[in-house]
């Protein structure tokens, strides 16, 4: 592919990649399970494009927030393929969810008493709860710590877990359907999931609970050589559930790294090069760390550099920088390598999850996307952010004055 034609900076979106990563997931779970869902992680990469083409793919959308409930329902999914996650629910769209059969994971008790608020008509509503997880206690060896606790879920460890049982059914009209079970261990292994899953399914026999579903939630690797498969994880979820007699139940899936990362890659140009002692060479581009490590924490990425020439004389230190004004916003450093010069291109390979859901408005707005397709066709699917797309928000709009007025 001919990365000069290009704008810059932007991401490039492969949905060849996409779609293998959709595919391989639910492939793999369909050999040990008869339902499966999978559901796309929004906040992991928002992109209304990308959404649109996990839609197209059969996946169900994954919101964390009402924000993210509105987005996915704008981007083609119906109420009943979105699971609805977390704390920032609105009552309004909770009630929408849940009345229109969607995944409704509980998290928070205004939820519970939301619940009361549904039509007493004669319909059964399900529900889902989210099962509070510490990993030192169900996974030592994959505990940040030896107290790896977790401030989501209605916890079994103390008395609420239950007691959300308790006045769940003293409503008469609600039937929990499901567990939730998010949990990311750094480690991303298929051990953790086995025992978080053994777990869920010592608490589900306890209560003798008649579930649809278990949700395992997201954190696993892609397809990555030398890591875990979507195999590895399906194996990880059966062995437990078949051995507590519940391998019927559906499983959902809540990847968002695992889809996310490989599909995107960001290209930036080189706009400057300065020398400021006798060994450092310093290179601007127009990307910044900003659009592909939003935590500041990496130490060098996936990159690949493309010279206009090849034919160039050998520098000892040369430090590839972002386009904003801090100082740190420094990318990577090049070692006796081929000069650099303007007009160059630098290719950042994996950067899809948590990049662009991440980006602060900070300098320089958001950039474009392309998408390439399976024909390696290339459509710009989202321009440039630009001033205008901040004023559009401000209410103090007509007392601004256009320059050129
Ligand atoms: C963030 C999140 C995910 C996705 O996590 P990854 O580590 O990106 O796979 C899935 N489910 C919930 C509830 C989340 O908060």
């Amino acid at each position: 592919m001919d990365l000069f034609q290009f704008f810059t900076p932007c991401f490039i979106l492969d949905e060849v990649e996409f779609k293998r990563g959709v595919n391989g997931f639910r492939t793999a779970l369909e050999e040990r399970f008869e339902e499966v869902a999978l559901g796309y992680s929004v906040k992991t990469n928002s992109l209304p494009y990308a959404l649109r083409l996990a839609e197209a793919e059969g996946c169900m959308a994954e919101v964390v927030s009402h924000d993210e409930y509105q987005l996915a329902r704008k981007c083609g999914f119906s109420p009943d393929k979105i699971i609805y996650n977390g704390p920032m629910k609105s009552k309004e769209t909770f009630i929408e969810a849940v009345e229109n059969g969607g995944i409704v994971n509980l998290e928070t008790k205004r939820e519970l008493k939301w619940l009361e608020s549904l039509p007493a008509d004669g319909r059964i509503f399900n529900i889902g709860l989210r099962l509070n997880i510490n990993i030192s206690h169900v996974s030592p060896e994959d505990a940040d710590g030896e107290d790896d606790n977790s401030r989501f879920g209605f916890s079994d460890e103390s008395t609420e877990f239950a007691e959300a049982l308790d006045y769940i059914s003293s409503l008469g009209n609600i039937r929990i359907a499901g567990l939730h079970i998010h949990r990311t261990a750094h480690s991303r292994s298929p051990r953790f999931y086995e025992r978080s899953v053994a777990y869920a399914a010592s608490v589900i026999k306890k209560y003798n609970l008649n579930l649809d579903y278990l949700d395992v939630g997201g954190g696993y690797f892609g397809i990555f050589p030398n890591k875990p498969t979507f195999r590895d994880y399906a194996e990880a979820f059966y062995r437990p559930l078949h051995s507590y007699g519940l391998d019927n139940l559906s499983i959902i899936v809540e990847p968002g790294n695992a889809l996310t990362a490989s599909p995107f890659k960001f290209l930036s140009e080189v706009i400057d090069v300065k020398r400021v002692d006798e060994k450092t060479r310093f290179v601007t581009t127009d990307g910044s760390r900003n659009d592909i490590d939003p935590f500041f924490n990496k130490k060098d990425y996936l990159r690949e550099i493309i010279r206009r020439e090849l034919d160039r004389p050998i520098e000892p230190l040369q430090i590839v920088a972002g386009c904003t004004c801090l100082e740190y916003d420094r990318l990577f450093s090049l070692f006796n390598e081929p000069r650099i010069e303007p007009g160059d291109r630098i290719l950042y390979n994996n950067v899809g999850a948590y990049t662009m859901t991440l980006s602060p408005l900070f300098i320089r707005l958001w950039p474009r996307v392309y998408a390439v397709n399976e024909n390696g066709e290339i459509r710009e699917v989202r321009r440039e952010a630009c001033a205008s797309d901040i004023l559009n928000m401000d209410l103090n709009q007509n007392i601004i004055q256009d320059n050129d007025e």
